[in-house]
């Protein structure tokens, strides 16, 4: 195998689940709001078919509780399954016995959904953080084997611009996989997923990947189903936020599709077992 191949991974929740949305969708209305989840994932699921790339798909408890057919299906397709929280909170401001709880809420609604092998989890807004990083062990206690949470650039609420940016293993013995930075004149820059992808102009992921790959990193590319979405909701988001939330989402999947064509992709537990074999 490529020891620094592409990896896609999904994070599969509703458009109101993003901390963006805290303010206008506050989570006692998540019932009352939209779905969108499906029709969203079948345009990701389609295209992934097409060029038969299997993905990783970091699932919310909450919305696999809602839609366990959706789950099983992604599953039987042959993408993995793993774990992105129950009700997506942020990391560091729980405690350990709040974490531990919601991570078994959420293995319990994929156990639900059919999925019982779950290998790796994903933070909401990748928000595994130094002060909460004793999670980690806690993640390895319930069968966990790697987890993909640590973002090492500059960023109000989840950057690391310290952490390390290849994959390593814990003191005891979990793997974490951190997300894909370009090291550039002493900086950290990323550029693979998320709203970083969907407002940098397409040309550029594909030339900072390959010279991303040349550094050693495997390039994650990172998305959500509602970055595909062209009919999202109005629920008052409005300035800087939206444009955050919801700017450049017509672009996202012709860039995607030109990165299937192209990569050579892992899912992300296919790539944890080769990469900690050597
Ligand atoms: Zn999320």
């Amino acid at each position: 195998m490529n020891q620094v191949p592409d990896i896609l991974t999904i994070d599969l929740e509703e458009w109101f689940h993003g901390h963006n949305y805290l303010d206008c969708t506050p989570p006692s209305e998540w019932d009352s709001q939209e779905s969108r989840v499906e029709q969203n994932s079948e345009k990701l699921l389609s295209l992934l078919d097409k060029y038969n790339v299997r993905a990783t798909f970091f699932v919310l408890g909450w919305t696999a509780d809602r839609h366990p057919e959706l789950i099983k299906k992604i599953h039987d397709m042959g993408h993995e399954i793993a774990c992105h929280s129950y009700a997506h909170p942020v990391l560091f401001e729980m405690t350990q016995q709040q974490f531990s709880d919601d991570v078994d809420r959420a293995l319990e609604a994929l156990s639900q959904a059919g999925i019982e092998s779950v290998k790796g989890y994903r933070a909401p807004s990748f928000t595994m953080t130094p002060p909460v990083y004793c999670f980690r062990d806690v993640l390895l206690e319930k069968g966990f084997t790697y987890d993909c949470s640590t973002f090492p650039v500059k960023h109000p609420r989840y950057g690391q611009p310290n952490a390390p940016r290849k994959p390593f293993i814990t003191d005891n013995g979990l793997a974490v996989v951190p997300m894909t930075t370009l090291r550039l004149l002493g900086m950290n820059f990323p550029f693979s997923g998320g709203g970083y992808m969907r407002l940098l102009p397409g040309f550029v992921q594909p030339i900072l990947g390959k010279m991303a790959k040349r550094q050693g990193v495997p390039v994650i590319t990172y998305l959500h189903p509602w970055e595909v979405d062209d009919k999202l909701p109005e629920c008052g988001q409005g300035g800087i936020l939206k444009f955050r939330s919801q700017g450049g989402q017509a672009t996202t999947l012709p860039k995607l599709e030109k990165l299937l064509q192209r990569g050579d992709f892992r899912t992300m537990d296919e790539f944890v077992e080769n990469y900690f074999s050597l």
